[in-house]
């Protein structure tokens, strides 16, 4: 008797208390097709604490503060940040690790209504990093994505990476303690970072990249070894992915694909245009090129030419993938392509292994060429392949001996062979 009452009592609470079974019927603010944000009620199939924003997949923490600070003494321990480990690292550097956050709700027929500014944002949020989740585990074609489990998002983070000020109007994921941060917004009078999808499948395609390419570490052995055009290309094409798959993820979407995401959230005209993948005059031009080959660490971190060099490369996919009509098929080889310890097509870990304490030889093996003859190899139906060969071979001027590259005899691009005319109009330029 007793027993079944307190089992009557357990159900009881089940059913009011913190920790409703997923899905769970939500309310969200989403991107429309114009590019306004719109309220849609959503399931979040993951979430099994509502309340605190948790889950197997995604884990929201609250009032965090993250400091980078190369005079704070502790984070000189051991030579610096770069030869600590994973947990030493994220103690000197989170110097609030925060708490849960806690969402508010008010129920109508049985959908959560955000009841207050904080738990909109952090709903649709949530649904974001769930869905770029999802495209994930599609896109990795039967591997499971068990390193995306769970995505630890600081929301409303207090971040401030070598400076005296906070970030505002971000989202970013931050290698060095393997979190997403969201941060407080405040001059952006459009879709914020994070209710954007394209923005959230941005920040995850990092974590992708860095822990199949990178090797999960906090902090890269080759940025801190390799300069100039090698350390460029490693910051460009960890950019260019990144929007290419960001792109990719909004094509699940009601808003559908959406090349152009970033002008949901963001007002700059130039850089909202760079950044379109679909933009098809993205070339490479002779005073990119130049920069490119010739700019230090700083200068290229810090110029919005990574981004562009980033976006050829996100431009070259879209083209190719769009074209062909198997954009699929050329973002599961893309992953592929990360990761592949085959002695017949290595991977692009592979090759930053192999050079990754060299300067000198990052900058012969580190190559534009290279890493596109890699991709080339990991995408198995011709039509597609001769489509990124020639889309990155042109807008990237690579050189292979002949241009575009793609026909018979040339060495430098193994699997780039034969083809015909360019797919696009960027002009050639004189090799250097
Ligand atoms: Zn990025």
């Amino acid at each position: 008797m007793s027993r079944l009452i307190a089992l009557g009592l357990l159900a009881l609470m089940a059913a009011c208390g913190p920790n409703p079974k997923a899905p769970v019927k939500v309310m969200a603010m989403l991107p429309s097709v114009t590019g306004a944000l719109t309220t849609k009620e959503i399931e979040l199939t993951s979430v099994t604490n509502v309340t605190t924003l948790k889950g197997p997949w995604v884990e929201f923490v609250g009032s965090t503060r993250v400091v980078v600070d190369p005079n704070d003494p502790t984070q000189q321990l051991n030579g610096g940040l770069q030869n600590m480990s994973d947990d030493q690292r994220y103690e000197v550097i989170m110097k609030d690790k925060g708490g849960d956050v806690r969402g508010h709700y008010v129920e109508r027929s049985g959908v959560l209504w955000p009841a207050d500014f904080h738990t909109w944002n952090m709903v649709s949020t949530y649904y974001n990093f769930e869905r770029a989740y999802l495209y994930f585990v599609d896109v990795y074609a039967g591997v499971d994505p068990k390193e995306l489990r769970p995505m630890r998002v600081q929301y409303w983070a207090d971040v401030k990476l070598n400076s005296a000020t906070s970030l505002l109007d971000n989202a970013l994921y931050l290698s060095f303690v393997k979190s997403f941060v969201v941060t407080p917004f405040q001059t952006q009078q459009l879709v914020p970072f994070s209710m954007n999808i394209g923005v959230v499948g941005h920040e995850v395609a990092h974590r992708v990249f860095n822990f199949k390419a990178l090797r999960d570490a906090g902090v890269p052995t080759a940025l801190g070894v390799w300069s100039l055009q090698a350390f460029n290309w490693l910051k460009s094409l960890d950019e260019g992915l990144a929007d290419y798959h960001g792109f990719s993820v909004t094509c699940g979407e009601d808003a559908q694909c959406r090349p152009g995401f970033l002008g949901d959230s963001i007002s700059d005209e130039r850089t909202v245009a760079f950044r379109n993948v679909a933009k098809a005059d993205a070339c490479m031009d002779n005073d990119l090129r130049t920069a490119f080959q010739n700019a230090d660490q700083t200068a290229w971190v810090s110029s919005p030419n990574m981004y562009k060099v980033g976006s050829l490369v996100a431009a070259s996919l879209y083209f190719a993938g769009e074209k062909s009509g198997k954009r699929q098929d050329l973002q599961r080889a893309l992953i592929k392509a990360y990761d592949d310890d085959s002695a017949m097509t290595p991977g692009i870990r592979q090759l930053i292994e192999n050079s990754e304490t060299d300067a000198k030889l990052g900058a012969t093996k580190f190559t534009p060429e290279n890493v596109v003859d890699i991709i080339a190899a990991h995408v198995t139906d011709p039509e597609l392949k001769k489509r990124v060969c020639n889309e990155f071979s042109t807008r990237l001027q690579l050189r292979c001996g002949q241009w575009p590259c793609m026909i018979d005899g040339v060495a430098s691009m193994p699997h780039c062979p034969g083809t015909s005319a360019r797919e696009n109009t960027c002009p050639k330029l004189d090799q250097p």
